[in-house]
């Protein structure tokens, strides 16, 4: 008996462990883990056109499809559809699936109105018989191709080179963003009125730095990204800026380059290379601090009247072209994107208008500075100051000390650099103090649009 069954047993034992080999092996071919899918941005409304990232992922067994289609009242449009090949035994398929998803409703035959986008993706699992882990994500849209009504209300409109302008236009109640073009610059517009919905003012400015024939256009765009577009009556004027020749002596290189030198990257060696950083690479990062700043405005006018210009001696002006000569070669350029206004030193520095405290600490070329918040997309910079008087959030009124001049930054005297900025842009500040200005270019597109000054 024990002799016949022996073999047997063998036997048994071999199937089994066999049995749990196969086991071990194919286990994880029943991952129960479904695909990850992620989509920027959440689409809440399409336009007319539509451009979405889709992003697939499964850490397991791979995908095996991927599918997104749009259903409406029952009609399902795929808009794509991606099958992964991969042998059935291999343990890992494609793992990451990215597209850039372009959609355009009409071209797919959709109506205006709700409809879902849904998004399929299926692995190489073996659960639920061999079909795999199932990820669905729905997303409720508006389709909605029809994009909103802008209507300028400003006849003509002059603008420097360098300068500002204003503009008042009304735009349908969809509009979500609004604002002006010139050039690559988009300036946003305010909806000043609270009593006047669709009534909206926008300040722009022409950048000293921009071609001559930039196009300048009002524009308004939808949550659905629907944008419409109105001309304005532009009349630019153009302006030539001064050239100045600055030499670089060791001396004033000796004077303004060790304040830098914590700031300097370690591979800028030596006064000279660091002056020439900070004149270029430290400039343009301070400018782009600059923008941050101003990219943030409160959406009514915070001030009356005009700006007050700051006491002083102009020493230099608004886009002058700067050239640096070193050793008798011209090393570094730069444009003066401000006026620089001399007085005695230690002079109490005056807010040019209205506004909200925005930033007040060390911004390398500018020194102690200051910006202010005027609303509606204006902002005052004082720069070079020896001592800070008021801090981020504080309300101030035209006049108030900001401060006391000096020559922190890039100064060797005691100076006031003073800028005005529109959306972000440098501008010609001599514009803002001018009461003439004022009247002819703000105050008289207020009146044209039947509107009282916000
Ligand atoms: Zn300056």
């Amino acid at each position: 008996m024990a002799s016949k069954a022996r073999p047997l047993m063998i036997i048994l034992a071999i199937i089994l462990l066999l049995a749990a080999a196969a086991a071990v092996f194919l286990w994880p071919f029943w991952e129960g883990r479904e695909p990850q899918i992620t989509l920027t941005p959440t689409p809440l409304a399409l336009g007319r056109e539509n451009t979405l990232d889709l992003k697939v992922t499964d850490q397991e067994r791979g995908l095996a499809l991927v599918k997104v289609a749009l259903i409406q009242q029952g009609r399902e449009k795929v808009v794509l559809q991606q099958e992964f090949a991969a042998p059935l035994l291999q343990r890992n398929g494609q793992t990451e699936f990215s597209q850039k998803l372009t959609i355009k409703p009409l071209e797919l035959g959709l109506a205006q109105g709700e409809a879902s986008l849904v998004v399929e993706a299926r692995d190489r699992s073996f659960n639920n018989f061999m079909h795999g882990n199932l990820a669905r994500r729905e997303f409720a849209v508006k389709i909605d191709t029809i994009p909103p009504r802008i209507g300028v209300l400003s006849r003509n409109i002059y603008l420097n080179r360098g300068g500002s302008a204003l503009v008042v236009y009304q735009v349908s109640p969809d509009a979500q963003e609004h604002g002006v073009s010139v050039g690559a610059h988009n300036f946003r517009g305010y909806f000043a009125w609270p009593d006047k919905p669709g009534f909206a003012a926008c300040y722009f400015a022409y950048a000293d730095d921009l071609e001559k024939d930039a196009p300048i256009k009002a524009w308004a765009k939808d949550q659905a990204g629907n944008q419409a577009q109105a001309s304005l009556n532009m009349h630019l004027r153009w302006k030539k800026y001064r050239q100045d020749k600055i030499t670089l002596s060791d001396s004033l290189i000796q004077a303004l380059a060790p304040r830098f030198m914590s700031l300097a990257p370690p591979d800028v060696k030596g006064e000279a290379q660091v002056f020439l950083w900070v004149n270029s690479k430290l400039r343009e990062i301070n400018h782009q601090k600059i923008a941050s700043v101003c990219a943030q405005s409160q959406p009514k006018e915070l001030w009356e009247k005009t700006f007050l210009r700051p006491m002083g001696k102009p020493m230099s002006g608004f886009g002058d072209r700067r050239f640096y000569y070193y050793q008798g070669k011209e090393v570094s350029t730069a444009v003066h994107r401000g006026v620089d206004l001399a007085d005695v030193a230690n002079s109490p520095i005056p807010a040019a208008a209205a506004g909200k405290v925005q930033f007040a600490e060390m911004l390398g070329i500018y020194g102690n500075c200051v910006i202010l918040d005027h609303g509606m997309g204006v902002h005052t910079l004082y720069g070079h100051l020896s001592s800070l008087e008021v801090h981020p959030g504080q309300d101030v009124k035209q006049g108030q000390r900001l401060g006391l001049s000096g020559a922190t930054g890039l100064a060797l005297g005691d100076h006031l650099h003073f800028s005005v900025l529109v959306g972000g842009v440098f501008v010609n500040p001599a514009e803002w103090w001018d009461p003439h200005w004022i009247t002819d270019n703000l105050e008289l597109r207020y009146k044209e649009a039947g509107l009282k000054r916000p």
